[in-house]
């Protein structure tokens, strides 16, 4: 039996396999009340260089255990997580605001990708093999690894890191978004127990916190998961070390309804994948380019599933699916696309609204009917709950549209012809394209995204390379 952690205290940053506690503390709140959620550590320049020191320190001889014994401890590490996950998916809830239900989905898949990634061995490969040579490329470890977290699924993206980059033996570095702290560092916690020190550790901070970590010498990659912009800064600081960089970074997908779409499937799957985690995913439905001879029927369609099946409310009511926008900052941001296709005047199917009788930051679904193309709730990540609807006749057209935008990080095609659509997907410029879904991910699978969507993947064995160097051994057996 793993040992249960204490969801109510939050004693110090994880350094080294021990608590280290900061001198100012601060703290997150919870979304759908308003109050204030535990006091959390404040890591200072003093802080990231321990951290960095233990973890050079550590990668000596973690980078030289073997991959059994590397898998079985993630292993171990998924276990414990399990056998606390219960208080930890409400922990979740208190500090994302996600419905209890989809921080079950959460953990499940953390877990998964965790167990999975044990299995994952990355080896060496014979390049050439003739009687005087032997070539073969090998995948050592970069060394220290930072991994940045957003504040959307913090569970996930953070073990989405610590496996990729512990099963390749690197040491790595958790920061957490300064919105949602706390499950990251339990899950440091609950690694304290198992890697050896200085493999795994967790520093919580403000946003000060992040450019201490890129700008740092003693980091060899920045795995970072969060906004384009962001994403361009990172970048900018990383090239002064010259530190190795994955940006997994903003979307706005578009999915693609042909006039023979399954309306059974499509409407449901479409709304869920608009409007779960309040849309506050980077791969959700964002653009819906709706086949004009279908668009009134879908149009009127999918506003009546949303009215009816996508409630909004407190994650730990039953039956929600919207729960609040994450923080303050989110909940203007979505406010001010909310005024500004009512100032523009764009016909609205469903007109979602801030929730003003409650003190969390509760925003419920809009649909928007056939705006401009080129209107801001297209062409921007609203990353809130609100879609465009757009008609399309011509698939050439429609591809075109589709692929306009900066972003390109997933994308949909909904038809029973699977040809056809495999013809469209063919022609996306996105990292993951679906046919007759969207949002389907895998630990197995590489994810990442085209142009301002990101550099690099995470997942799947390109993802595993990404946290490795590549080194060709040359070796002669005769000696000339
Ligand atoms: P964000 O860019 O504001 O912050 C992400 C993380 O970066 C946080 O931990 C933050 O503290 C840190 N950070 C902020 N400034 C920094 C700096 N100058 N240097 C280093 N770190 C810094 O993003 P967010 O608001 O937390 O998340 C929402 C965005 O993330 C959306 O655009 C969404 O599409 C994107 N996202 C992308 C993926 C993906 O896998 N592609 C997944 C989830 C979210």
């Amino acid at each position: 039996m793993a040992p249960q952690v204490d969801i109510t205290v939050f004693p110090g940053n994880i350094v080294n396999n021990e608590f280290a506690a900061t001198t100012t503390t601060r703290h997150a709140i919870n979304p759908s009340t308003g109050e204030a959620l535990p006091e959390v550590p404040v890591s200072t320049k003093d802080d990231v260089d321990v951290a960095v020191a233990h973890a050079r320190t550590a990668f000596k001889t973690w980078s030289k255990v073997p991959f059994a014994e590397r898998a079985r401890l993630l292993l171990a590490f998924a276990n414990a997580i399990e056998e606390n996950r219960e208080q930890l998916e409400r922990l979740l809830v208190l500090e994302q605001g996600k419905p209890l239900g989809l921080a079950k989905m959460e953990f499940d898949m953390g877990i998964q990708w965790l167990r999975t990634f044990a299995t994952m061995e990355v080896k060496d490969e014979v390049l050439d093999d003739n009687e005087d040579r032997i070539i073969t490329q090998t995948f050592p470890p970069l060394g220290v690894c930072c991994g940045i977290v957003p504040w959307n699924w913090p569970v996930l993206l953070g073990l989405g890191k610590i496996g990729p980059a512990l099963i390749t033996g690197n040491t790595i570095i958790i920061k957490p978004s300064p919105f949602t702290p706390y499950c990251d560092l339990k899950l440091g916690e609950i690694g304290m127990k198992i890697f050896p020190e200085g493999v795994l550790q967790v520093l919580s901070g403000g946003d000060d916190l992040g450019p201490m970590l890129t700008e740092h010498p003693g980091i060899d990659k920045i795995s970072f998961t969060g906004s384009s912009d962001t994403g361009k800064l990172v970048m900018q600081s990383c090239s002064k070390t010259l530190k190795r960089v994955t940006l997994e970074l903003g979307g706005n997908d578009p999915a693609i309804i042909c006039e023979d779409a399954d309306f059974s499937v499509t409407v449901p799957k479409v709304a869920t994948m608009a409007f779960l985690n309040s849309g506050q995913i980077c791969m959700l439905v964002k653009r819906v380019y709706v086949h004009e001879s279908i668009y009134d029927k879908f149009r009127d369609a999918i506003v009546e599933f949303t009215k009816t099946v996508v409630k909004t409310g407190d994650g730990f009511e039953d039956g929600v699916l919207v729960g609040p926008l994450q923080n303050s900052m989110q909940y203007e941001k979505v406010k001010d696309m909310y005024a500004d296709i009512k100032h523009q005047g764009y016909k609205m199917a469903l007109e979602g609204h801030a929730m003003t009788n409650s003190k969390g930051f509760f925003i419920t679904p809009s649909i928007i009917d056939n705006p401009p193309e080129d209107s801001r709730i297209v062409v921007e990540e609203p990353f809130g709950p609100v879609i465009p609807l757009l008609k399309w006749s011509d698939e050439d057209d429609v591809i075109e549209r589709a692929n306009s935008l900066k972003m390109g990080l997933g994308a949909s095609v909904w038809s029973k012809d699977l040809d056809r659509a495999d013809r469209m997907a063919r022609e996306l410029s996105a990292g993951s394209v679906w046919i007759n879904s969207h949002f389907d991910v895998a630990p197995n699978v590489p994810f990442g995204g085209h142009k301002w969507s990101g550099i690099g993947s995470e997942w799947g064995m390109t993802g595993l390379k990404g946290y490795c160097n590549s080194r060709s051994i040359w070796k002669w057996k005769k000696v000339m």
